[in-house]
């Protein structure tokens, strides 16, 4: 399933890249969330470990989430891409 231009990620106010299905959990249920290029690549390692699929915005499989940049949107340029990516830094430490 695409992402749709109104969906938000859940880590941060950017535009999603990726969703990932997390699996199951203890009592939790499997979730899906939608996370941007840079919290996607961010959790790269975590995400594998975990065997969470990942699934770009057109709906496809990703096997290389570190590989992962700023979705190429038709609208959109290079630079403004750039600056909500560096807008995304991670606000916790
Ligand atoms: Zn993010």
């Amino acid at each position: 399933m695409p992402i749709g231009a109104a969906t938000r990620a859940c880590c941060c106010p950017s535009q999603p890249a990726a969703r990932v299905v997390l699996p199951p959990s203890g009592d939790r249920d499997a979730q899906e969330i939608f996370l941007c290029a840079h919290h996607l690549r961010a959790s790269a390692a975590r995400l594998r470990q975990l065997g969470a699929p990942i699934y770009d915005e057109r709906g496809l499989p990703v096997t290389a989430p570190e590989k992962i940049f700023v979705a190429v949107r038709p609208r959109g340029n290079a630079d403004h891409d750039a600056q909500k990516e560096a807008a995304c830094a991670p606000t916790t430490s």
